[in-house]
C-alpha cells in the first residue's frame, strides 16, 4: 500500500495571481464554468481514445467514454465524472497547481505593468479549470490515471493560496470533480440549469453528457463531418436546431479550411426574411465554436453585420475557448476568420446564381437588401457584392433583372461608364425626360427602382473600373454616335441666352442655373444635379428625414429649346410676362416632380388653375 500522506502545497505564485484575475476579472458570465470543466473532461476522454488505440495495456480498459453529471440539491453540491485518461499525483500537481504554458511570466509582469488589464492577452492562456472557483467554495479532483501503476489521489483548494493533495484508493479511471457551491451560485445544484447549460453550450461534445442517466446533448457536430456522408434531412434538422428556425433553409453552405487558418463552418439562408417582413431588426445568427465547445452565441464579431441573415455555425480551433466577450470584439484572428468566411459566402451566392439564376433571384427578391446593405458598409467586400446585384434596365424584359457584368458585356464600343437613373417604377422612368437621349442613342441604362439603389452606387461609385454615373447629373456626356435632330428648329443662340437668363431671374433661388439641355428630345425640361455626387432621390430620401419644407435649391433647371412649349415662351414673355413666369415656375415644378422631387402643391395647384383657366378662355 502507498505510504503517501496528505500534503499541503501552494499554488505556484503566476498561478496565484492568475487564479484572482480569472475569478474576478476574466469570466463575467458564471455559466461557462460549466463549459469549462466539460471541455476538460472531453479532452482527457478524447486523449483516452486515442491512447486506447496504440497503448494495448491502459486500466480499465472496457469502461464506456462519457461524461456523468450529478448534482445534491441540499448539499449544494456538483459532480463531473469523467472516464478519460485522468491524472497522477505529479499530473495533478503539475496540471492543477502550475501553469504550465510559456510565456505566463512575461504575461503577468505585463499585466504587473499596466493598469489596464489586457483581456485580449489573458484570453491566450488556457485557464479554464480555475473557473471552478467562481462558484465554488472547494473544490475537489479525485482522479486516477489509466496508466496501470497509478493509485489515484485526491486534490482539494479553495482557490486562495493553498492545495492539499493525498492518496484515494479504489478509484476507477478518470476524474471526478466535486464542486462545493459558494453562496451566491447555489442555483447551480439543480437538474434544470445544469441541462440548460450543457444544451447552449455544449451540445455538440463528441461524448455522451448524462444528467441523472439521461443524455443530453443528443444533436451532432454536422460540421464535423465529412459532406458527403450527410443527407440533406440531417442538414434540414441541423438548420432547425442552430436556426430555431421552422422552415427550410433555401442555401446552405458547409466547407472546411486548413490554411491559413482553420475552420469548419456550416451556414444557412432561411427561406424568410423576417426583417423585411418588418419584425425589426434581426440577431445575428452565427455561433462561434472552438472544437465543438460554445465560445459565443449569435456572435456579433465573427461575420460582418449585415450578414445577420444567416444561421449556423463557424468553429476555429485556432481561437482560444476561454477567451472573454470583450477579447473577442478586437481579436485579430476573429477578424481574419470573418474575413474569409464572408469572402467564401459570396464566392458560393456568385456560383449558385450562375449555376441556378432562378433559384438566385428567388433569394435575391428576398435577402437582396442585405447585399445592398453590405455594398453600402462593407468596404472590403464591395466588389464581390456588387457581382450580386440585380436591377432593371431599359434593355432587360419588364420584371426581369439584369447583373452589372451584363449590363458591361453590353455597352458600346466608345461608352465608358455606367449609367443608372431612379424612379418609383419602370412606367414613370421610361415616360421621364431622363430617358431622351438614351433612347435616342440606344445606349442601355439601369433603372434603380429602390430608393437605396443611388446609396449602394454611389458607394461603389465604378464597377469592373467603369464609373458608375446618375442621369440626372449635370454633366452627363453620353457618346453620341447618332447625330440627333434636337437642333434642327432650336431657337437661335442670341434668343437662348436671354430667355435662360430670365428664366433663371423669375425662378430665383429654386435653382442654381439655367441653362439650353444637349440632351433632351421629347420633354421640355429637366432637373439635374449639378454636384454629381448626390442624386435627385439621395436627396428627396434625406429631405423626406428632415422636417423643413422642400427647397431643393442647388439644382439646375435645363430646358429643350426645339421644344414648342420652350419657344412659345419667348413671345409669351412680350405678350404677358405675369403669365409667362407661371408657366415658368410650372415648368420648373413638373421637372422637379418627374425627378421625384417634392414640391409644394398647394402653390402649384393654385398656380395650375391659372393656367387652365387662360388656356379654356383662349
Ligand atoms: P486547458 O484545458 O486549456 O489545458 P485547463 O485549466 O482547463 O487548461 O486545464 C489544465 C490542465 O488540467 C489540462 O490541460 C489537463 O491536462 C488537466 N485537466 C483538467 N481537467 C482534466 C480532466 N477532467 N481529466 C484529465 N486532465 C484534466
Ligand atoms: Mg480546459
Amino acid at each position: 500500500m502507498s505510504t503517501e500522506k496528505l500534503e499541503t502545497l501552494e499554488f505556484q505564485s503566476e498561478t496565484k495571481k492568475l487564479l484572482d484575475i480569472v475569478i474576478h476579472s476574466l469570466y463575467t458570465e458564471k455559466d461557462i464554468f460549466l463549459r469549462e470543466l466539460i471541455s476538460n473532461a472531453a479532452d482527457a476522454l478524447e486523449k483516452m481514445r486515442h491512447q486506447s488505440l496504440s497503448d494495448e495495456e491502459v486500466f480499465d480498459k472496457d469502461v464506456s467514454l462519457d461524461i456523468n453529471i450529478s448534482f445534491d440539491e441540499k448539499e449544494h453540491t456538483i459532480t463531473i465524472t469523467d472516464t478519460g485518461v485522468g491524472m497522477s499525483k505529479e499530473e495533478l500537481i503539475a496540471n492543477l497547481g502550475t501553469i504550465a504554458h510559456s510565456g505566463s511570466k512575461t504575461f503577468l509582469t505585463e499585466l504587473n505593468q499596466t493598469e489596464q488589464k489586457d483581456v485580449n492577452l489573458i484570453g491566450q492562456f488556457g485557464v479554464g479549470f480555475y473557473a471552478a472557483f467562481m462558484v465554488a467554495k472547494q473544490v475537489r479532483v479525485q482522479s486516477r490515471s489509466y496508466r496501470l501503476d497509478d493509485e489515484g489521489h485526491e486534490w482539494i483548494s479553495d482557490g486562495t493560496g493553498t492545495y492539499s493533495i493525498a492518496p484515494n484508493p479504489g478509484l476507477h479511471r478518470g476524474t471526478k470533480l466535486i464542486i462545493e457551491l459558494n453562496d451566491n451560485s447555489k442555483e447551480y445544484a439543480n437538474e434544470e440549469s445544469i441541462k440548460r447549460i450543457i444544451k447552449q453550450y455544449s451540445s455538440f461534445v463528441p461524448f455522451p453528457i448524462k444528467v441523472a442517466g439521461e443524455k443530453i446533448n443528443t444533436v451532432q457536430a454536422l460540421w464535423t463531418r465529412n459532406k458527403n456522408e450527410i443527407k440533406d434531412e440531417e442538414y434540414t434538422d441541423f438548420y432547425k436546431f442552430v436556426g430555431n428556425a421552422f422552415d427550410e433553409p433555401q442555401y446552405k453552405l458547409h466547407f472546411a479550411a486548413d490554411a491559413p487558418l482553420s475552420i469548419k463552418s456550416l451556414l444557412f439562408v432561411p427561406k424568410e426574411n423576417f426583417e423585411r417582413m418588418g419584425f425589426g431588426r434581426m440577431d445575428p445568427g452565427v455561433n462561434l465554436y472552438c472544437q465543438k465547445i460554445l465560445i459565443e452565441q449569435h456572435s456579433e464579431k465573427i461575420l460582418p453585420d449585415w450578414l445577420r441573415f444567416l444561421k449556423g455555425v463557424i468553429d476555429s480551433e485556432d481561437l482560444p475557448l476561454n477567451i472573454s466577450r470583450q477579447a473577442l470584439q478586437d481579436n485579430a484572428l476573429v477578424i481574419k476568420i470573418n474575413q474569409v468566411v464572408t469572402k467564401k459566402f459570396l464566392k458560393y451566392l456568385h456560383e449558385e446564381a450562375k449555376t441556378d439564376p432562378e433559384k438566385y433571384m428567388q433569394f435575391y427578391e428576398t435577402f437582396g437588401m442585405f447585399l445592398k446593405e453590405g455594398a453600402t458598409s462593407d468596404y472590403t467586400h464591395r466588389e464581390a457584392i456588387a457581382k450580386l446585384l440585380r436591377f432593371e434596365s431599359s434593355k432587360s424584359e419588364p420584371g426581369k433583372k439584369i447583373s452589372l457584368s451584363e449590363y458591361v458585356e453590353r455597352m458600346k464600343e466608345e461608352q465608358k461608364e455606367i449609367y443608372y437613373i431612379n424612379g418609383p417604377n419602370r412606367k414613370t422612368i421610361e415616360s421621364g425626360p431622363y430617358l431622351d437621349t438614351f433612347k435616342a442613342q440606344d445606349i442601355e441604362i439601369i433603372y434603380t427602382m429602390d430608393p437605396i439603389d443611388d446609396f449602394v452606387f454611389s458607394h461603389l461609385a465604378e464597377f469592373d473600373s467603369k464609373k458608375l454615373v446618375s442621369a440626372d447629373r449635370a454633366d452627363l456626356d453620353i457618346p453620341k454616335d447618332k447625330e440627333s435632330e434636337e437642333k434642327k428648329d432650336a431657337l437661335e443662340q442670341p434668343i437662348v441666352q436671354t430667355l435662360t437668363k430670365w428664366m433663371k431671374e423669375v425662378l430665383g433661388d429654386r435653382v442654381k442655373e439655367v441653362s439650353e439641355s444637349k440632351r433632351l428630345v421629347g420633354s421640355p425640361a429637366i432637373i439635374v444635379n449639378p454636384d454629381g455626387f448626390m442624386t435627385s432621390t439621395m436627396e428627396r430620401i434625406m429631405q423626406a428625414q428632415s422636417q423643413d419644407m422642400p427647397t431643393p435649391g442647388g439644382k439646375n433647371l435645363e430646358i429643350n429649346t426645339s421644344h414648342p412649349l420652350i419657344k412659345g415662351l419667348v413671345d409669351m414673355r412680350l405678350k404677358d410676362e405675369d403669365f409667362a413666369k407661371n408657366v415658368v415656375q410650372q415648368v420648373l415644378d413638373n421637372a422637379l416632380i418627374q425627378a421625384g422631387l417634392i414640391v409644394d402643391p398647394r402653390e402649384m395647384v393654385e398656380r395650375n388653375y391659372k393656367i387652365l383657366e387662360k388656356a379654356v378662355n383662349k
